[in-house]
């Protein structure tokens, strides 16, 4: 569809950021046009708008999965939690650290957040090798929530995420 194409064409490769050899995509190009941001937001939620159970929350991880995982939410008629780097969120969280290629990053979320057996859409921008969704998938977990899947915006497959998110149910919208 020619959407998508408009969408895909907003997303710029940048070569060697953050550290060298990595081709960073960039879709702050995609965001700063309203017609590619629309359908972005459409498009990640549309998967579940008519799911039985009903999403109840969407989980956006910060930052930039706070910017689509918020209007999904809205969309759906469904809460907005988020899960952030450490030391963000007030008050008791649960907590997962996991490696990234260089390093290691924590996540939060609050111990309060969800509803027991509420069902939680994960929302970010990229799935690259998986992790990042794979904690947070944990913490909704910990947090007495079950996670009925997840939508990205971009995929890489080469990279292999799948191996990390066992049998849920991802939706890519442009898979790479
Ligand atoms: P993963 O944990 O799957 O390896 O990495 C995914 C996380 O890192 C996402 O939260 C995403 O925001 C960020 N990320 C990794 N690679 C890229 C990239 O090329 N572009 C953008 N925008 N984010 C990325």
């Amino acid at each position: 569809r020619s959407a998508d194409r408009l969408v895909a064409d907003l997303v710029r490769d940048v070569p060697d950021y953050p550290k060298p050899g990595v081709l960073f995509k960039d879709i702050t190009p995609l965001l700063a046009d309203p017609e590619a941001f629309g359908h972005t937001v459409e498009a990640l939620g549309a998967p579940w708008r008519d799911a039985a159970p009903r999403v109840d929350k969407v989980v956006g991880i910060e930052a930039r999965g706070f910017i689509l995982a918020a209007p999904v939410a809205l969309a759906l008629g469904a809460g907005f939690v988020p899960v952030r780097k450490a030391g963000k969120l007030p008050g008791p969280t649960f907590a997962r650290s996991y490696a990234l290629e260089y390093g290691q990053e924590t996540l939060e979320v609050q111990r309060d957040a969800f509803e027991p057996g509420d069902r939680v859409l994960i929302v970010d921008d990229v799935l690259a090798t998986g992790g990042t969704v794979e904690a947070a998938n944990t913490l909704i977990r910990d947090a007495g929530a079950e996670v009925a899947g997840i939508s990205v915006l971009l995929e890489l497959t080469f990279l292999a995420p799948r191996t990390r998110t066992g049998d849920l149910t991802v939706h890519s919208l442009l898979p790479v």
